[in-house]
């Protein structure tokens, strides 16, 4: 990761969520990017790529999913891919300039056995690159996230998607707490937590927030959170959704980034049909990571030159692995000691400054709440 613990950030209110997206844009844009200043450094980028490395026929009817063997999208099955070929993917990202490489099967749920083991040993190869590793299998008990954890994983990804309302609409085979109940055995396994949502699946603004909200108030809270915009597959029951509007994209990325200041945001899927000015705008919001390579699990995304050029372009830098945080000058330094003694006093003023929150605080770097 490329911030420091996201432990002990109080989480909002519903009503707070909804005043900052009912701020006048430029105004949200800015409390976003002063949010996001305070704990990051504001002109990285944390480059990441996503492998599949077990596609399709999953028994999931997620909506929005070509995976799902529950659409006929025409996309072909690929069973669990060797370790010495991750391998070749995970060098070959490296020497691209990802910094963390993300392990992506379709399945429902870690099973025990041959599978899990070569995962375990694609996780040791892929962690001995120095490469930040993270998975993303589908439910697992906290056994075996520590067997990942033992392994060199360092985060888990399992995202909540959407509102609890609006989850059964989108997913009919598991329940929202099929979704936080694995949240909950990754923590306590020790490894990070990497979870968000889809926007434009047909859910309301109030669904997008009360999304934020079910993030923001796990404790502690997402280490990273992926935002991502629906790409729509033909054969999916959400073939036919039509894009997000931009600007609300954009606002729910710097909601994203003031209720969950220390969190990486992740510019996810959907990015293809996103104009530069559209990501730049995202980055001023607080969005500070993106996937690099033409494919996003199976979706399309912008090539890798083209995102360089984009970050070449705006004058922004990759991140490189590891804690990091702002410094005066806008240089990322080792997060831990500066943690420690500054605690969560800027995350007061973030809510203060919506006007709807505000907790004791005892000053001189300790907080009630903690
Ligand atoms: S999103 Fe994951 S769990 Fe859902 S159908 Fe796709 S691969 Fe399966």
């Amino acid at each position: 990761m490329t911030t420091a613990s996201t432990s002990q950030v109080p989480a909002p209110t519903l009503d707070t969520l909804r005043t900052l997206h009912a701020l006048p844009f430029p105004e949200l844009v800015f409390r976003a990017q002063e949010v996001h200043r305070r704990h990051h450094d504001a002109a990285g980028v944390q480059l990441c790529t996503l492998e599949s490395i077990k596609t399709g026929k999953c028994p999931e009817n997620c909506s929005y999913c070509p995976q799902s063997a529950h659409h006929d999208t025409g996309l072909e099955a690929v069973p669990l891919m060797e370790t010495v070929a991750i391998l070749r993917s995970a060098r070959a990202a490296k020497a691209g300039g990802a910094s963390r490489f993300c392990m992506g099967a379709a399945w429902r749920e870690v099973r025990d056995g041959a599978q899990f083991d070569s995962v375990l040993e694609t996780v040791r190869g892929v962690a001995g690159m120095g490469l930040e590793v993270c998975c993303t299998l589908g439910m697992l008990r906290e056994d075996q996230a520590a067997r990942l954890k033992e392994a060199g994983c360092k985060v888990y990804n399992h995202n909540l998607d959407t509102s609890r309302e609006y989850y059964p609409t989108i997913i009919g085979t598991r329940t929202y707490y099929d979704r936080i109940d694995p949240l909950a055995a990754v923590r306590r396994a020790g490894l990070q937590v990497c979870s968000g949502g889809i926007l434009g699946m047909g859910e309301t603004t109030e669904d997008r927030l009360k999304l934020l909200l079910e993030l923001a108030s796990l404790s502690p809270q997402p280490d990273s959170v992926p935002i991502n915009s629906l790409v729509p597959v033909p054969g999916t029951p959400l073939e036919n959704q039509a894009p997000v509007d931009p600007f609300e994209f954009v606002r729910i990325i710097a909601v994203a980034r003031i209720a969950m200041p220390r969190a990486m945001v992740r510019l996810s899927a959907g990015r293809l049909i996103m104009s530069a000015e559209l990501q730049a705008l995202c980055f001023m919001a607080g969005a500070n990571s993106i996937f690099l390579g033409d494919k996003l699990l199976t979706t399309p995304n912008p090539g890798r030159s083209d995102d360089l050029r984009l970050l070449d372009r705006l004058g922004m830098r990759p991140l490189p692995a590891g804690p990091s945080t702002p410094t005066a000058d806008g240089h990322a330094h080792d997060h831990a000691a500066h943690h420690a003694a500054h605690h969560d006093h800027d995350h007061h003023r973030e809510y203060s400054a919506a006007g709807t929150y505000a907790h004791a605080c005892t000053g001189a770097g300790h907080c009630d709440t903690h």
